[in-house]
């Protein structure tokens, strides 16, 4: 790419996910590496990440619907594939036509799943997270009954609450799900020898050997984020994905001019104002009005006045020489700087993956590399 000629777009780098998907799957050991693309690959795209992710070193893909798992197939992917969250009604043929393995964790969706002919069922524990599950009193007969049934259990797994914790009264909560885990793992194996055994996220991965069993579901550290919300570049993760655009107008405001709705800014001095033509229908969230920063010609510039929903507007400085068309970058590296995912999510409250999952269907994802 040596030009943006649009509005805006986000650059995906899938030469850093590949290596992102191989410092994961070298933190793995021997466990696989499933690579996490639900939601349209957090924000950058199923099929060209699932690809590189593959390229890299996963040899599993892990998704929330049946959707997501068909548009995997259209894409001409063959790897397996789990379907993560809950299977309704319909879903049960079209999961069993796109090859997808399931979650099970009741005699409903086990009883759903083998008259579908699906042809592979992780028991799904649920050791403290609360969410979906069966509870680990309940595994016993739950396995009990995928054996009666003949059921294809291909794996059991669990899903940890607090794995991103490493400090703070819950940093020793991963560790106690992990003890239930395999007492519920033993039950299971005594029906389904072998059956192997996932639980780790990225945080998990990165973090404890213990949790690495035999295999590891990574999204957001394949994505170059980091699941602490410290800085991923420090931890050998290269972030993925760079929002870009490019100023749309240049005007110069006196001192005590407002800029925007509300009139949130005022000018201390003259100064010359940037109009950059995202805004939070495209995912730059309102709450960074006034408040972050993004990078024009590699330079730090303040975003000013409130975010819009078609635009923001930042400022130049009174000494700046750029013009209408000069390049900005939203979030990622630009010159010696970078704007981090984490850091945007700081200023949000909230965290990297609601950053990069909500940057809008209006701008174009564009693989690179
Ligand atoms: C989304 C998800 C993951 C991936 O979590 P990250 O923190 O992004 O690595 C793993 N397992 C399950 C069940 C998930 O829903």
């Amino acid at each position: 790419m040596t030009t943006t000629p649009d509005r805006a777009h986000a650059r995906i780098d899938l030469a850093a996910l590949r290596h992102n998907a191989g410092l994961l799957a070298r933190a793995a050991g021997s466990a696989r590496l499933m690579a996490v693309v639900k939601a349209d690959g957090y924000g950058h795209g199923a099929v060209a990440s699932a690809r590189a992710a593959l390229d890299g070193g996963a040899t599993w893909l892990g998704v929330h619907t049946v959707g997501e798992a068909e548009e995997l197939r259209a894409g001409g992917i063959a790897a397996p594939v789990l379907v993560l969250g809950p299977i309704t009604g319909g879903e049960w043929g079209r999961a069993a036509a796109a090859r997808a393995e399931v979650a099970a964790w009741a005699e409903p969706g086990l009883r759903a799943a083998v008259e579908a002919r699906i042809t592979g069922i992780h028991l799904k524990v649920d050791t403290g997270m609360g969410r979906l599950g069966a509870v680990p009193g309940d595994i016993p007969a739950l396995a009990a009954l995928a054996a009666s049934l003949g059921a294809p259990v291909t794996g059991v797994m669990t899903h940890f609450a607090t794995a991103d914790e490493t400090e703070g009264p819950n940093a020793g909560f991963m560790r106690e799900q992990l003890t239930r885990f395999r007492s519920a793992m033993r039950q299971v194996r005594e029906h389904f020898p072998g059956a192997p055994a996932h639980a780790a996220n990225s945080a998990a991965a990165l973090r404890e050997p213990d949790a690495l069993l035999d295999m590891v579901r990574c999204g957001i550290a394949l994505y170059g984020c980091s699941p602490f919300g410290d800085d991923p570049v420090a931890r050998g993760l290269r972030p993925v994905m760079t929002w870009m655009s490019a100023i749309a107008s240049v005007k110069t405001v006196h001192s005590r001019d407002s800029v925007g709705y509300g009139r949130t800014w005022r000018a201390a001095r003259g100064t010359r104002i940037g109009l950059v033509p995202v805004g939070y229908a495209d995912g730059y969230a309102r709450s960074l009005g006034n408040r972050a920063h993004v990078l024009v010609g590699g330079r730090r510039v303040p975003v000013v006045g409130t975010v819009s929903m078609d635009q923001l507007t930042v400022d130049l400085g009174p000494e700046s020489t750029e013009e209408v068309g000069a390049e900005v970058v939203l979030m990622g590296a630009g010159g010696g700087e970078r704007i981090t995912a984490e850091e945007l999510a700081e200023l949000r409250g909230t965290i990297s993956y609601e950053v990069v999952c909500g940057v809008g269907r209006r701008v174009p994802r564009v693989p690179v590399g």
